[in-house]
C-alpha cells in the first residue's frame, strides 16, 4: 500500500473496509465483492419486471464501440473531457526497447501509441444507434430497447458514486415524438414507484448534461428550459447534493437526425431513454440500509428478493 498516498475516507473507505469495492489505486476503479454484484443483479431483475412486460428487444454490447460511430455521434464535441480511447503499440523492436526503457525510467512510454478502432463506450445507448439506423425505417409502432453495459468516463473521484468504469440499464424508445414523450412520462411514474419499493429517500428534479466549454452552457441551459433531462436523486455521498440514480432523457431528434432515422412516415425519429446507474443503486441501499443485507427492512428484501 502506498504510504504517502492519502487514504480513502468516509463511505468510500468504509465501503472499502467491508469489502464490498476494492481498491485498485486509482480513483473510481474498484472491484465489486460478490455480494454488492448480488445486490446489483436484484437491482437488474427489479428493472426487468417493471419494464419486462413492454416487449424492448434485448441487445448486449461490450463495454467499447466503434470509434468511427463514436465521431460521428457528437460526443466529442460536447464531452471532450469525458471520453476514453483505446490506443495501442505498432512499432518495431526498436521502438518497443525504447518503450521498455522508458517505463523503467517512469517516463512516457505512450508516444508511440497509436488509436485503434475502438473507444470505450460513454453510455449504454451509443452503440445502438447506428444499428437501428442501417435497419432502415421504424415499424408504425417505433421501437424499444433493453441495454446494460459497462460506461467509462473520464471523471476521477473519491466520490464512490462518480467512478470511472460503471454499469447502465437502459430502455431506449425510438418513434415519434408522441409515442417517446409517452414512453418517458411511462418511467418517469414507474421509476418513481420502483425507487419508493426500495426505501430510499428521492428527490425528482430537472437536469443538464456537462456540456464543454461556452457553448456548451448553451446546450445545458436550454436542456433545462426545455426540461428534457430528468434525474431521480438519492443522497449518498452528501445530503445537500444527492446523487443522480436514475434519468430521463429526452433527445428530441438529436440521434435521428445523426443517424438518418426515420419513422414508419418518413419524419425523422426521435428517442428518448431512460438510464439507470446500476453501482449509484446499490450504494444507495448500503448508505440507507446499512452493509448488512440480512438486516435490510423486510419490505426492501421482499422486493428485492421475492
Ligand atoms: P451526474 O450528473 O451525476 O454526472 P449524469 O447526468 O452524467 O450524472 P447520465 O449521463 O444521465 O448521468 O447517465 C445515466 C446514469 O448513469 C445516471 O443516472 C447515473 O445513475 C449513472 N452514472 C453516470 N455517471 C456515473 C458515474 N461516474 N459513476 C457511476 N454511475 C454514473
Ligand atoms: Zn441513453
Ligand atoms: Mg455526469
Amino acid at each position: 500500500m502506498c504510504q504517502n498516498c492519502p487514504q480513502p475516507q468516509g463511505f468510500l473507505a468504509e465501503l472499502i473496509d467491508s469489502g464490498l469495492l476494492i481498491d485498485t489505486g486509482v480513483d473510481g476503479l474498484y472491484g465489486r465483492s460478490g455480494l454488492f454484484e448480488e445486490v446489483i443483479a436484484r437491482f437488474d431483475d427489479l428493472i426487468t419486471r417493471h419494464g419486462g412486460q413492454d416487449g424492448a428487444e434485448i441487445v448486449r454490447f461490450p463495454p467499447a464501440m466503434s470509434r468511427k460511430h463514436f465521431e460521428k455521434s457528437g460526443y466529442l464535441k460536447s464531452f471532450p473531457q469525458l471520453a476514453g480511447t483505446v490506443h495501442s503499440f505498432a512499432g518495431d523492436e526498436r521502438a518497443h526497447a525504447q518503450l521498455l526503457h522508458n517505463v523503467a525510467d517512469g517516463v512516457d512510454w505512450t508516444d508511440g501509441q497509436i488509436s485503434t478502432e475502438v473507444v470505450l463506450t460513454p453510455a449504454a445507448c451509443y452503440p445502438l444507434y447506428p444499428v437501428v439506423a442501417k435497419r432502415g425505417p421504424l415499424k408504425t409502432e417505433g421501437a424499444l430497447f433493453d441495454l446494460q453495459s459497462y460506461c467509462f468516463r473520464h471523471e476521477p473521484s473519491k466520490d464512490p458514486a462518480r467512478m470511472q468504469l460503471f454499469r447502465m440499464r437502459e430502455y431506449v424508445r425510438f418513434g415519434t415524438p408522441e409515442q417517446v414523450t409517452e414512453f418517458r412520462a411511462t418511467w418517469l411514474d414507474r421509476g418513481q414507484a420502483m425507487m419508493a419499493s426500495l426505501g430510499v429517500p428521492l428527490n425528482l428534479d430537472v437536469a443538464n448534461d456537462p456540456f464543454f466549454g461556452r457553448a456548451g452552457r448553451m446546450l445545458a441551459n436550454n436542456q433545462r428550459d426545455q426540461r428534457l433531462k430528468f434525474e431521480l436523486l438519492i443522497p449518498i455521498e452528501s445530503e445537500e447534493k444527492p446523487t443522480a440514480c436514475l434519468s430521463f432523457n429526452y433527445h428530441q431528434d438529436h440521434f435521428g437526425t445523426t443517424w438518418g432515422i426515420e419513422t414508419a412516415a418518413g419524419e425523422t425519429a426521435h428517442t428518448a431513454c431512460v438510464g439507470f446507474g446500476m453501482e449509484r443503486v446499490a450504494l444507495a441501499l448500503f448508505k440507507h440500509h446499512g452493509y448488512d443485507v440480512e438486516r435490510w427492512p423486510a419490505s426492501v428484501r421482499n422486493v428485492l428478493w421475492p
